[in-house]
């Protein structure tokens, strides 16, 4: 069923579109398959989870973090994920750029906007986007490579769009600034739900979950 469901999504994708597995609460096992039929990206909530993974499928697949990074998994963070889809603050950049200078990496970066601007949410609001990643881009060991979204989390997919298409402004405006160590290549937007609508709104990336995998049982 996974083989099926990543073979299907991946056919209806456009080449220029790229495709995140988010493996929470899933086995190994069924991440490996999810590989095997042809994802080339894990989204990892949890530093934790994808360490024990990161044993068995190492770079066989690429390594995103999608979740909220918390201060003390930078470090572990730095090692494993080949791109952190969740900045959202100074500090948690600033954290990653010291343990990423240790190892003489520069890890690419997405910027999370809060575009629906719910309180309880992770993100930058959009109106202080464009402050928080001029000050990151004098970073040296992290690089900005674009922006990462949710949009809101219930409901109708159809009312993401607003947030979606939000988002996409926020992405032109930053890139035709053409800040110095500031690239905006990534639009990271749409879950299983509402990833068609991504797409139809400049998304370039989609993290999917459900769609792959099924069902979440054991949802954390
Ligand atoms: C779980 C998760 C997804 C995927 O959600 P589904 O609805 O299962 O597709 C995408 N992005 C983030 C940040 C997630 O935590």
């Amino acid at each position: 069923m996974i083989t099926d469901n990543v073979k299907k999504i991946l056919s209806e994708l456009p080449q220029s579109v790229e495709l995140v597995a988010a493996a929470k609460a899933r086995t190994i096992d069924e991440v490996q398959q999810a590989v095997s039929a042809g994802v080339k990206i894990i989204g990892e909530n949890y530093v934790q989870e994808a360490q024990i993974a990161y044993v068995v499928i190492g770079i066989s697949a690429k390594w995103h973090f999608i979740g909220s990074l918390q201060r003390n998994k930078a470090k572990k963070a730095a090692l494993i994920f080949d791109m952190i889809e969740t900045v959202d603050s100074f500090e948690t950049a600033s954290e990653l750029d010291k343990h990423c200078a240790k190892i003489n990496k520069v890890i690419p970066i997405l910027i999370e906007i809060n575009s629906a601007k719910e309180a309880q949410k992770s993100g930058v609001l959009p109106e202080n986007a464009e402050a928080l990643i001029r000050k990151i881009s004098t970073l040296g060991n992290v690089k900005v490579s674009g922006l990462m979204t949710m949009g809101p989390v219930s409901g109708d997919p159809e009312n993401s769009r607003p947030y979606f298409m939000e988002t996409k402004k926020i992405f032109d405006s930053i890139k035709s600034l053409n800040v110095p160590n500031v690239e905006m290549k990534h639009l990271s937007m749409g879950m299983s739900n509402s990833y068609k609508i991504a797409l139809q709104e400049g998304a370039n990336i989609v993290r999917i979950g459900t769609g792959i995998f099924g069902e979440r049982k054991n949802e954390k």
